[in-house]
This record gives C-alpha cells, structure tokens and sequence, in this order.
C-alpha cells in the first residue's frame, strides 16, 4: 500500500510516502516557517507536498492511505484509529495534555479532508504502546483528584518506536515477541528507556510530559520537584521561565553548552570537563533505570540501543555499558564498534543479557501500522480514477 506519512507541527510538517509491501521509502520532504507570508496555513504546506508528489510521481500521486504521528493519545488510544471528525476533536481536546502538538496534527489531519476527501486517514499515537503499564507504574504519589480532575499521571512517548524496536529485537534473538522481556534505550535529542515485558510496556521513564527520565539533548530528566517549587516561592523564576529552562536549557546543553552529543563526545576526547562531566550524568541515569527496569521486568534477555545517540555512538554505548558488570552484562568491543544499518548484537555470547543496537523507524512503523488498518477496514473508495 502507498502511504503519505505526516509529522504536522505548528510550524513545519514532515512527510514521506512509503510503499508498505516492499517497505520501500519512495520520497521525503519537510515544509517549514508554516505561518509565514510564503506558506500562510497547514492548506498552503499540503499545497506544497502536493506540488513535491505530482514532480515525482506525474499526475496523480496514487495515495491510498494517510498516516499521521500524533503525539498525545491520552487515556483514550491504546492503539492506531481511522480518523473520522469526532476523532479530530478528540485528538484536539488532549491539546491540554500536549499543547505544541495535538494543535497542529488536527490542522495537518483536516487540511488533508479538505484536499483528499476520499483518502482514509490513520492516526498512530506516540503514548498508545504505554498503555499496558500497570497502574502503579503510571499512578504518581500525589492527591487522587490531581488524577482524576487534571489527568495527572504518567502517559510515556516514543512508543512507536519503542514497539518497532521490539518487533525487531524478538525477530533478531529468535523469539516470539509475546515472550521477549527487554529494556530499550531510545536515546536521541529526546530520550526515553522502555521496560519490556512479554513483548509489552511496562514501565517508561517519560511521564506526563516527555521532561521526565533520562538527560536529553536540551531537557533535564528527573530532578526533585522541589527545585521548581521553591524557585517560584523565592520569585526568582516564574513558572514559565522554568518550564523554557527545564525544556531548552537543560540536559546535554545546561552542563556542557552543546546539545549536539558528537560535539560533547569530541571535547570530553581532548579533556573538556564540563563536556566529560554531562557524559557521567548522562550515563549514569541511564546505568540506574537499567538496573530498576532489569528488576521490573524480572530479568531482561536483551537491552536494546536505538536512535541518534544509542544507533551511532560507540562510545556512549561503552560508557553505559561499563557500569553493567553486576548484572552480566558484557559488550563485545570490537563488534561495538563496528558500523552497520542492521539490528545487530553488540555483546559477548557470555554475556548475561544480549545487548542489540537496532535501528528505529517510526515512519515505517506509522505505515505498516496505517496499511494494517485501512486493509482490516475493508475496501474503500479512495477517490482516484
Ligand atoms: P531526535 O530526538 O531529534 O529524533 P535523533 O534520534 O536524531 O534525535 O538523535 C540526535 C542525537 O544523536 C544528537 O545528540 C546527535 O549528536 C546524536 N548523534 C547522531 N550521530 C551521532 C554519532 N555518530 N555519535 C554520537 N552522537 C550522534
């Protein structure tokens, strides 16, 4: 099936068109500075995607389906739906719970009714994999209303590729993916680390927003509350401040200056301290939720390494995995170091847990997911001669 894959954010909106049978990537774009005098709205970037599709294809781009990331699928989706309007308006009213994104993927989903009424329309949801977490992993310590009134709990992201990577992980180890017990690093500009349990999430260390867990490229992970609340009793920062400061300022770039995990790599290399010293965090954190997820998942066959940092950077995955000894974990150092596109495994063959570098894909993970669907829907009428 060929799917059109959209990414829609307030500004720019990225795209590609897969061809679900081969998996083959057929085209790619992104259109930015959505808003400005050149592209007015989310109808004038389709406009554009449109003019991109017919240069390639000629004519008639012979879309079948469409498939849309959607970042927040609140308590409601467990799963990829076919978007109708009430399914717009629900993905718009989470926008409390993800105000940046819901916003936009709903501009991004009716811009496409107006343009292809007839091309049905899935959404996937980047929470929906987390929707198995028991509930004292997703339930916070704090006053039920803040449950029950604001929605207060763990909701998890990346879980599009969190179950891509263990549909690959189980393929790669030879076991059914309902028996796969595993922990993955997704660790990019965001970062997030998933428990695995029977081929289901378990426990992942983002949490009502993806600010929670691991240090990221520009975003702190865990710290104690209490910073952000005595800050703003003392009125040295408002609430706003902190939320810029704990999102764009953090992490990576709040101890060495730099977001960009090559450059910290590189002025750790030539004995930069502030650079080794957001290495040391960086690692560490991710060193401890192995440890607590290796326990909640009662004994993890695989850890799994994925995205920018975790696909391509031999160093990061040596610093984290140096502190595994206690737990048997043994990096092969010579196959770690080896370059490749393919889900590989990067430990000894006595190491107590495999450790696997896997690629992520969410693009053709929202395809597959979004052909699955459409298929089980049945035919369809696509409006296409
Ligand atoms: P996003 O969360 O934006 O999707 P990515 O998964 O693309 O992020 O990861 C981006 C991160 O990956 C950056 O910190 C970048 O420096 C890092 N990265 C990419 N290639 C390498 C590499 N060869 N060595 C170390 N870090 C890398």
């Amino acid at each position: 099936m060929r799917v059109l894959v959209i990414n829609s954010g307030s500004s720019s909106l990225k795209y590609q068109v897969r061809e679900t049978s081969t998996g083959e990537l057929l085209l790619s774009g992104l259109v930015e500075e959505i808003g400005s005098g050149e592209v007015p709205d989310h109808g004038a970037a389709l406009d554009l995607v449109e003019e991109h599709l017919q240069a390639e294809f000629g004519g008639d781009p012979e879309l079948e389906a469409v498939g849309h990331r959607v970042v927040h699928g609140g308590e409601r989706f467990s799963a990829p739906v076919m978007i109708d309007y009430e399914i717009t308006r629900a993905i718009e009213r989470l926008a409390p719970l993800a105000p940046l994104h819901n916003p936009a993927h709903a501009l991004g989903i009716r811009a496409i009714m107006r343009k292809w009424p007839k091309l049905p329309q899935v959404a996937v949801f980047d929470t929906a994999f987390h929707r198995t977490l028991p509930e004292h992993a997703w339930r916070y310590a704090v006053p039920n209303e803040l449950y029950t009134e604001h929605g207060v709990r763990r909701y998890g992201f990346h879980g599009t590729s969190a179950q891509y990577v263990t549909a690959r992980a189980a393929e790669l180890l030879n076991v059914p993916v309902n028996r796969f017990d595993g922990i993955i690093a997704h660790l990019g500009n965001g970062a997030s680390i998933t428990a695995i349990k029977g081929g289901r999430s378990i426990d992942t260390s983002m949490g009502y927003t993806p600010l929670a867990g691991l240090v990221m490229g520009t975003r702190s992970g865990d710290v104690d509350p209490s910073v952000l609340t005595q800050l703003m009793i003392r009125g040295e920062y408002t609430a706003e401040q902190l939320d810029t400061l704990l999102n764009k300022d953090s992490g990576l770039k709040g101890i060495a200056g730099t977001n960009d995990m090559r450059a910290v790599i590189a002025r750790a290399a030539e004995g930069d301290e502030e650079a080794e010293l957001a290495l040391a965090i960086a690692s560490y954190r991710v060193q401890k939720y192995i440890g607590a997820y290796h326990v909640a998942v009662g004994g993890a066959q695989a850890l799994i390494f994925t995205a920018g940092i975790g696909e391509n950077s031999w160093q990061f995955r040596e610093r984290v995995c140096e502190g595994l000894g206690a737990i048997g974990v043994k990096l092969d150092r010579m196959a770690n170091v080896e370059k490749s596109r393919e889900p590989r495994v990067v430990s000894t063959e006595d190491s107590a847990i495999a450790v696997l570098v896997v690629p992520t894909d969410e693009e053709a993970a929202i395809a597959d997911q979004t052909a699955e669907l459409v298929t089980a829907a049945g035919p369809h009428d696509t409006g296409r001669h």
